[in-house]
């Protein structure tokens, strides 16, 4: 798995990927840990750093040095991120906001206008379906949630005012799979955007715009950041002109991310390829356990042969994640589990190197109540963290118990 070559990398703006000596494309690490990131010309520090400014000294009105005029429009610490981002997902463009929400935002404001029609997974992270319902929609743009495990329910939703259709995968916290490349023959057969929120995946498992995406985007939260200690957020788009008129909002509508979060979420890129391998390795053997527990339901994890999406996952990702879902016999009981446990900690959000439990329904998800994107009451999600494999599996059983 360490040798699948990053394929078809484009640097942002050269339209020709990251290449090393003699013209090979790199692998995802070395992208990971060098791209956007050359050792600083002036004091050859090898790693960016954080440019606390917000305005730079022009050479004559108009003579900026290196294009940096206000920390809003653009910042060296921002660039570096940004350009890595790009790289990482194989896009033309790379653009970090202040949240995972902020880019989102500024996506559906750069492309939608009232009237039209935007599809959403139906079971689409929380925040996602908040932003349409409760701030799009009142402005007019109307969505419908769509089971985006089956392309004919896709194909079925498509109307001609549809311009974006916005994909999870896997999603949160249902783990459901969909075919991004056969959504995105759907979606441009009707001249929409296939959107993909690769929070989950990451780059380092799975490529967006390589099956046809349009745009990816990430709240950089999760596993990129990976240390729980920054809140930003990243939208890629796999050609130029798109992304271009993605920057015009970012610095019409301003949500950037600051030098310090920007410059923290790179330290965490640098790491994510070996901290997935091992949030993986742990997921797997926590579902191994979980499936022959008696008091746990069911558990829901793409890596498992009879999950529904299995074949699509095992086609466009490299591994199966580390994030798990089970199911209990009442909610009562899933409840006790998510305050039993010691080492997995009780919280909301992800993707960190410390292992986390919640229960959706009352967390991250009671703001789906009562919509079609309610979850179900028994549910429990774990974010499986880097910890030593055999301290989670005790905890864990532990707490069943
Ligand atoms: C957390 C999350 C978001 C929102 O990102 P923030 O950084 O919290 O604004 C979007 N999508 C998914 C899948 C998430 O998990």
């Amino acid at each position: 798995m360490d040798n699948v070559v990053h394929q078809g990398t484009r640097g942002q703006g050269t339209g020709d990927g990251r290449q090393g000596n003699g013209g090979r494309r790199q692998g995802f690490d070395t992208v990971a840990i060098h791209a956007g990131q050359e050792p600083d010309p002036t004091t050859g520090a090898v790693v960016p750093p954080i440019y606390q400014v917000s305005t730079y000294k022009q050479d004559g009105i108009g003579g900026l040095r290196g294009g940096y005029e206000y920390s809003r429009s653009a910042n060296p610490t921002r660039t570096a991120l940004e350009v890595c981002l790009a790289e990482t997902e194989v896009g033309a463009r790379g653009l970090a906001f202040a949240s995972g929400l902020a880019a989102e935002d500024a996506l559906l404001r750069a492309v939608c206008r009232p009237g039209d029609h935007v599809v959403i997974p139906n079971d689409a992270y929380g925040g996602t379906y908040r932003l349409f319902a409760k701030v799009a929609e009142p402005w007019g743009v109307v969505f419908d949630p769509v089971a985006l495990g089956d392309v004919d329910a896709l194909r079925a939703a498509m109307r001609p005012e549809t311009k974006i259709v916005w994909v999870e995968t896997p999603t949160n916290p249902l783990l459901g799979i969909a075919d991004i490349a056969a959504l995105a023959e759907v979606a441009h057969d009707s001249g929409a955007l296939l959107v993909v929120d690769n929070t989950f995946a990451s780059p380092y498992l799975q490529r967006p715009l390589d099956l046809g995406a349009d745009v990816v985007v990430h709240s950089t939260t999760k596993y990129i950041g990976g240390h729980s200690d920054v809140v930003g957020g990243a939208l890629i788009a796999s050609d130029a002109e798109l992304g271009e008129r993605l920057a015009y909002h970012q610095n019409a509508m301003g949500a950037v991310a600051g030098p310090f979060d920007a410059w923290l979420t790179l330290r965490g890129i640098k790491t994510l390829g070996v901290r997935m391998d091992r949030h993986c390795a742990n997921a797997e053997k926590i579902v191994e356990m979980l499936v022959r527990h008696p008091s746990v339901r069911g558990v829901l994890y793409p890596g498992l042969p009879d999950h529904p999406g299995h074949d699509v996952a095992a086609k466009q990702m490299r591994a199966f994640g580390g994030m798990v879902s089970f199911r209990m016999e009442s909610e009562e009981a899933a409840v006790r589990v998510c305050e039993a446990t010691e080492l997995f900690t009780l919280g909301e959000s992800l993707g960190g190197v410390e292992s986390l439990i919640e229960h959706p329904g009352r967390m991250t998800h009671a703001s789906a109540a009562g919509s079609p994107l309610e979850v179900p009451a028994d549910l429990v999600r774990l974010s499986v963290g880097i910890e030593d494999a055999d301290d989670l599996l005790h905890d864990l059983d532990r707490a069943l118990s």
